[in-house]
């Protein structure tokens, strides 16, 4: 009986009877049976079990339920977006994702997806919904580019050379990787060569083991130093095969041949574009290319570098035009290979005087030596991306420029001062220059 009212004294010190601060005073004031002690342990486990398993991946599942899939959702429809990008300086909005169901999601490979090109064209990938995996050992690839995706739950990054073999389970492969500016496939010839080799061959071997579709990035360089001008696909080119461009024209060529082989032999499903002159924002600044150098110079009013006297001719076109012209090689049915350039042809010179009127530059302009086995002159035909793949440049060179400009003025504004790269600037020194220079 004593033992009792003690135990009623405890168990109930505010006599609140039924609340839960009773049930928890109870645990932490009594001083239970061995019976009671089981059963309390019993009642902990249930209440335990119920939080665990219960209440919380419900609580979870309705948070993500109200965020990412409103009442009016339909998976097939482009009002139902995720954003799940992160704002980054380089890429200041959220991008919105599509939502796609999953027979018509697929699983993408972009080699060199970290470049200049291979990045924009994971942002309309990631933007379609699709899951995208980044392979790149970052050579001349940047973080920034892609980190806006490195949250999101349909992106990979492997950092990875694809003069290594890899394994991995995909519908497509974008192959990209290689360096493509002179002065970056220029620094290190045998690396360029293993590039477009070693890595065309591991890719493809992939494509052939999952059944893969596979898209190679060649080049008008292919071409050389053309003797037909404007270039169609059917021209063979007019190469030097030991001159300081032929890491990456011979590279690229054996690439395409390689492609064919597989095709050929093996069944492998492959697409070939062949890319001209194209530039945009997230072009490395230090990558020496025209575009870059000329709009860095103009902006901080230094001397325009021409190459020579100037006359040589380029094509260019906007990034977000190549990127639909890839889309479009990728998923139409034409294999054989496809020129994707805007055929406006500009000299040198007169590029470097629109780039200074455009950017209100006080910068001189002047002549360095020729660069050995620059082409002379590069325009695309097209005319067989508009007839299989009815796509064409709709970006002016001209609106382009704007935005690229936009872009080096932030990347400016950021770094301070840039010393552009100049020819051979990239080349390893020899070794007394270096030990002369300390
Ligand atoms: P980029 O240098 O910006 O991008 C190349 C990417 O490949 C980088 O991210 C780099 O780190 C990566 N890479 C290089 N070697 C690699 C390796 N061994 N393993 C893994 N990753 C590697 O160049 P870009 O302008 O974006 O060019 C992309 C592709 O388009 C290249 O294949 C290039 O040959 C082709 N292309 C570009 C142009 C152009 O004007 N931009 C013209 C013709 C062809
Ligand atoms: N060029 C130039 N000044 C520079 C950079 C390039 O005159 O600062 C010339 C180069 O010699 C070539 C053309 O511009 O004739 C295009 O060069 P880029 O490196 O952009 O690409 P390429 O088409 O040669 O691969």
């Amino acid at each position: 009986m004593r033992m009792t009212q003690q135990l009623k004294h405890r168990v109930r010190p505010n006599n609140i009877v039924g609340t839960n601060r009773d049930f928890f005073d109870n645990i932490r004031n009594t001083k239970p049976s061995r019976g009671r002690s089981y059963l309390l342990s019993v009642v902990i486990l249930c209440v335990g079990i119920t939080i665990g398993y219960v209440c919380l991946p419900s609580l979870l599942l309705s948070t993500l339920t109200s965020k990412e899939t409103p009442s009016n959702y339909h998976p097939d429809t482009q009002d139902n977006y995720r954003s799940e990008s992160i704002p980054t300086v380089t890429t200041p909005i959220v991008m919105k994702t599509h939502r796609l169901v999953d027979g018509k999601r697929l699983k993408i490979m972009v080699t060199g997806g970290a470049g200049f090109v291979g990045s924009h064209l994971v942002d309309k990938l990631m933007m379609e919904g699709h899951e995208v995996t980044v392979l790149d050992n970052f050579f001349t690839g940047q973080r920034k580019n892609i980190e806006h995706w490195l949250h999101h739950p349909n992106f990979s990054l492997v950092v990875h050379d694809v003069t290594e073999s890899i394994m991995r389970e995909v519908d497509q492969i974008y192959h990209l990787a290689c360096p493509a500016s002179p002065p970056h496939y220029q620094y290190n010839p045998v690396k360029t060569i293993k590039t477009s080799t070693m890595g065309t061959i591991n890719m493809l071997g992939l494509a052939k083991r999952v059944k893969a579709r596979m898209l190679l990035t060649s080049t008008s360089e292919i071409y050389g130093d053309p003797k037909v001008h404007p270039q169609p696909e059917t021209y063979w080119g007019n190469v030097n095969t030991i001159g300081p461009r032929s890491c990456y024209d011979e590279g690229k060529r054996v690439a395409e041949t390689m492609m064919y082989s597989y095709r050929d032999q093996s069944q492998v499903d492959i697409r070939v574009a062949r890319i001209f002159n194209t530039f945009g924002p997230r072009m490395h600044p230090n990558d020496g290319r025209v575009v870059s150098n000329f709009i860095i110079q103009a902006l901080q009013d230094k001397p325009i570098t021409i190459y020579g006297d100037g006359s040589q001719t380029r094509s260019f076109q906007y990034v977000s035009d190549l990127v639909d012209g890839l889309h479009a090689l990728m998923n139409g049915g034409y294999d054989m290979p496809v020129n994707l350039g805007n055929p406006d042809e500009y000299s040198v010179k007169e590029f470097a005087t629109y780039i200074k009127d455009m950017t209100n530059s006080k910068s001189t302009i002047v002549y360095l030596p020729k660069n050995q086995d620059d082409p002379t002159q590069r325009k695309p035909v097209i005319q067989v991306a508009k007839d299989q793949l009815g796509w064409e440049p709709k970006v002016k060179v001209e609106d382009g420029l704007k935005k690229a400009i936009i872009y080096f003025q932030g990347v400016l504004d950021e770094a301070g001062e840039i010393i552009p790269t100049g020819p051979g600037a990239a080349k390893p020194k020899p070794k007394e220059e270096i030990i002369s220079s300390i």
